[in-house]
């Protein structure tokens, strides 16, 4: 594994959240300034493809990166963006007896005010 995508990884893993691009960029280069973007690009394109980690796409938002690639589900809020991993192992199972038949994959993104936002409703809108 080449150092770019051993930071790359590292990032990921230690972040507790889904990072965009942008996001893994700016914190490659506090490690390593000469990075450039096309490498982070690069890596993240050659690191979903073999599975070891995961693009994740929602209308509307950049595209983040996940470092979990077991099946699980996103919840969006609606006020501040947040994404935060949820698990419906049970979800499956129930397409697949409303459809008689299996499933290949789904996509679900839940759309809701997160606790956060709601806890504090009459705060401004946090900036992007
Ligand atoms: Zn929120
Ligand atoms: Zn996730």
């Amino acid at each position: 594994m080449t150092k770019q995508r051993e930071l790359i990884l590292n990032i990921l893993k230690q972040s507790d959240r889904h990072l965009t691009a942008d996001e893994i960029f700016f914190l490659a280069k506090l490690k390593m300034p000469s990075i450039a973007m096309a490498t982070i690009y690069n890596n993240l394109n050659a690191m979903n493809e073999a599975g070891m980690i995961n693009r994740l796409h929602i209308d509307g938002v950049a595209d983040c990166f996940d470092k979990i690639t077991a099946p699980h589900d996103h919840l969006l809020c609606d006020r501040c963006g947040k994404i935060t991993d949820i698990r419906l192992p049970a979800l499956a199972d129930e397409l697949e007896r409303e459809l008689g038949t299996e499933i290949e994959d789904y996509e679900l993104t839940v759309h809701y005010i997160c606790p956060e936002c709601r806890r504090a409703p009459k705060r401004r809108q946090q900036e992007q």
